[in-house]
């Protein structure tokens, strides 16, 4: 299995790190060749207006929408998860994404960095997992064709933090910064 990370901008290290961990080799991607035979991909967090432009100066943005309307395995962690959703809620006024995902995220919807937290999360099919979130978004709804895989109440409601469309993952938090490589796992097995 070919497993990419886009390497632009955010935590590439850990979720290479993490692919290797489970025994995936991971090639780091930059460049649009780099798409080619690729079986799955990760969006790893950072910040995504950064990302995002990086996507356009690279010439990644096209292509990556392509394979993506192809059925690229995807898994977006974070500001990931925000690239790929449909709806982005306290968006820069020019933030574009790739509406992979049929989700309305908000984003920095669990506060500022200093109201980054971690908690325990019950994934389903899995269990409880450790989950970080670092100026996180918040998904405030989704569509009838997305499984909700966690879900998770900061206090404000209960709001899914795990979710598949098909080929396309979101998790709103961070399962590569922990030693927990199950939401990696239930990722790749469905490759
Ligand atoms: N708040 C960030 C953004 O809007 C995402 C934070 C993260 O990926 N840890 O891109």
């Amino acid at each position: 299995m070919r497993v990419g990370v886009l390497a632009l901008q955010g935590d590439v290290r850990e979720h290479v790190a993490m692919l290797h961990e489970v025994g995936v080799t991971a090639t780091t991607v930059q460049r649009p060749e780099q798409l080619d035979n690729l079986d799955g991909l990760i969006m790893p967090g950072g910040e995504s207006t950064a990302i995002a432009h990086l996507l356009g100066t690279s010439g990644l943005r096209e292509p990556l929408a392509q394979r993506m309307a192809q059925g690229l395995a995807i898994l977006g962690t974070c500001a990931g998860l925000i690239l790929l959703s449909t709806t982005v809620i306290d968006g820069r006024l020019d933030q574009w994404s790739y509406a992979a995902l049929d989700v309305a995220v908000r984003r920095n919807g669990y506060g500022r960095q200093t109201a980054s937290f971690e908690t325990e999360l019950d994934v389903v099919g899995v269990g409880m997992v450790p989950g970080v979130f670092i100026r996180a978004p918040r998904i405030d709804s989704v569509g009838p064709g997305v499984d909700v895989l966690a879900r998770h109440d900061h206090g404000d409601g209960l709001h899914p933090v795990l979710v598949r469309q098909g080929a396309v993952w979101g998790a709103s938090f961070h399962p590569e910064l922990t030693k927990d490589t199950r939401v990696h796992r239930l990722f790749l097995d469905s490759i």
